[in-house]
């Protein structure tokens, strides 16, 4: 399935191991954001809280998108 990154607005073809792919599938949601974006805004709540995401959950990158 193809999704387009709501924030570097790139396409990428994504899989059911893709976190995000069930919600799309199901159209829980429309907004996809890739793992680069993803990472991207953890680094930088990590920056501003000093807390790392990772610790607590290491599979779901998909926690900050909106
Ligand atoms: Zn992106």
């Amino acid at each position: 399935m193809k999704a387009t990154c709501s924030m570097c607005q790139k396409e990428f073809e994504i899989t059911v191991s893709d976190p995000q792919y069930l919600k799309l599938k199901r159209g829980d949601t429309k907004i996809y954001t890739c793992k680069k974006c993803n990472d991207q805004l953890k680094n930088e709540a990590q920056q501003t809280t000093g807390f790392n995401p990772d610790i607590v959950d290491p599979d779901k990158y998909d926690k900050f998108v909106p």
